[in-house]
């Protein structure tokens, strides 16, 4: 088993992960920094010794910005949305939608949903769970 999780790729277990409804990040077993998005040495001490762990999928808004005009063709439906940095509780950030739209704030608790995406993917994004 360890030797075929060798030859998958860095992400291929996050997005496993996000089939699931689990949004997944790799903890340092040298220093226990966790790791987002997926590498393959830790950011902190460049060791390879990185496992695997489920997140609670909750977190706080860390920046937050409400965005008016679409990128491209492909958001402009969406817009005006909220796109944040989360901080979750085991450390790591990362960039996703908010959702209700204009509500959240910095310091704002959050839980992870997943939805699916028109191309079938999925993608984390963020839902109030109190607002500041
Ligand atoms: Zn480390």
């Amino acid at each position: 088993m360890r030797h075929e999780a060798k030859h998958k790729s860095v992400s291929e277990t996050y997005r496993e992960g996000l089939c699931n409804g689990k949004l997944r990040y790799q903890h340092c077993i040298n220093c226990s920094t966790a790791n987002f998005p997926p590498r393959k040495c830790c950011s902190a001490c460049q060791s390879s010794e990185l496992e695997w762990k489920d997140s609670s999928g909750q977190g706080v808004i860390h920046s937050i910005t409400t965005v008016h005009r679409a990128p491209s063709p492909k958001f402009k439906k969406k817009a005006p949305y909220d796109l944040a940095i989360v901080e979750l509780d085991e450390g790591f950030r990362i960039m996703v939608n908010v959702t209700p739209p204009m509500l959240g704030k910095i310091g704002s608790r959050i839980g992870m949903t997943f939805q699916e995406q028109a191309d079938l993917s999925i993608l984390p994004e963020a839902k109030l769970t109190a607002i500041i």
